[in-house]
């Protein structure tokens, strides 16, 4: 059996070609056959070596964290799934600490020890091969009408989490807010515009292209506006977009995230979702800051992984993009590549979402 894999050591990538077909064990187990995974930016971190390590005793870890598969067979206590289903299984796998509250509650995306384990990440092999085995509680099955565009459900849960505490935020005001910035316009800016668009939200994407691009079309087809930070100074941006009541940050710049904390408009909630690398210190005005957070009753929220609930909403809210608007969905996977050129989108990103095509 094939499987993407990193070998942290030796700082190269290859397909192990001879991996073994994994068994099902657990009476609780199900056993998958992969169709589609997404490469994503932690992939890409993964490959330059400076993320991600193997499972106890392996050379290499086989990576990929986003995708579907179709169920081959299941234990006799794997209840909900049978052959044929389509599934998506969850990333995160929680820390053994009896203390963690949040992994013995079943939230590792909360956990508190960051002991926890990854599929494709940390200490777990991925899901880029051609079959897994996995717990049957891991699994969020999906609907086969979305077959084709289900690998975005793990990079959806993302928006979808995050969307989640916005809503138990904004409990706090007996109305709905109604104007969200999204800041980038990668996947995961995208579905963020997506998920916001479809629960009710103006969307103003801000990102650094000019029209015309891929992306700005995706946001305009879904009813949104896109700004391009070549033509309108943050500032200027904001004038436009008036009381911005939610910020959704998936640039990864934290320069560009406290600058436009700055126009966060009254009551508002600024999430981020992004990676920065390292780049060192900056000057930043924190009495404006405070001053602005105390006094507009702003909330800034970090988010990172997802629980249950945030995987069965992405589900539902594919499914109707999906049939909402097909064309913007299909759109946003560019690039699907076989195995053996796994490594071509890692190294060289190109458009939107790239996707490892194993099997159909
Ligand atoms: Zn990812
Ligand atoms: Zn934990």
């Amino acid at each position: 059996m094939k499987a993407a894999a990193v070998y942290p050591d030796k700082k190269m990538l290859g397909v192990v070609a001879d991996f073994a077909e994994p068994k099902l064990e657990s009476p609780t187990g199900v056993k998958l056959k992969i169709l589609n995974v997404g490469v994503c930016g932690t992939d890409r971190e993964i490959a330059s070596f400076l993320y991600g390590i193997p499972p106890e005793g392996s050379e290499y870890l086989v990576i990929g964290h986003e995708c579907v598969g179709e169920v081959l067979e299941v234990g006799p206590e794997a209840e909900g799934l049978k052959p044929g289903d389509l599934v998506i299984p969850m990333v995160r796998r929680p820390c053994a600490h009896p203390e963690c509250v949040a992994c013995q509650a079943g939230r590792p995306d909360f956990c508190y020890t960051g002991d926890y384990r990854e599929r494709g990440i940390m200490k777990m092999h991925g899901f880029m091969t051609e079959m897994v085995v996995d717990e049957v509680r891991y699994m969020n099955p999906v609907p086969a009408a979305i077959r084709n565009v289900a690998v975005l459900v793990e990079p959806l849960t993302i928006a979808e989490k995050a969307l989640i505490q916005v809503r138990q935020i904004q409990q706090r005001l007996p109305w709905r807010s109604r104007s969200a910035v999204v800041l980038g316009a990668g996947p995961v800016g995208l579905l963020g515009a997506l998920t916001l668009r479809l629960h009710g939200f103006e969307v103003t994407v801000y990102s650094k292209d000019r029209e015309p691009n891929a992306s700005a079309d995706i946001v305009k087809a879904i009813g949104g506006h896109y700004i391009s930070a070549l033509d309108r100074t943050i500032d200027q941006m904001a004038a436009d977009v008036g009381a911005i009541d939610l910020v959704y940050e998936a640039a990864g710049s934290s320069q560009l995230a406290f600058n436009v904390l700055r126009v966060l408009g009254p009551n508002g909630v600024f999430v981020m979702t992004g990676v920065p690398g390292n780049h060192g210190p900056m000057p930043f005005d924190t009495d404006a800051a405070m001053h602005n957070l105390v006094l507009k009753n702003q909330c800034v929220l970090g988010t990172v992984n997802a629980g249950k609930d945030a995987f069965e909403h992405a589900v539902t809210d594919l499914t109707e993009f999906y049939a909402k608007w097909p064309d913007a969905v299909n759109g946003l996977i560019t690039g699907r590549f076989p195995i053996d050129d796994f490594a071509q989108p890692i190294q060289n990103q190109k458009g939107i979402k790239n996707i490892i095509e194993i099997a159909r």
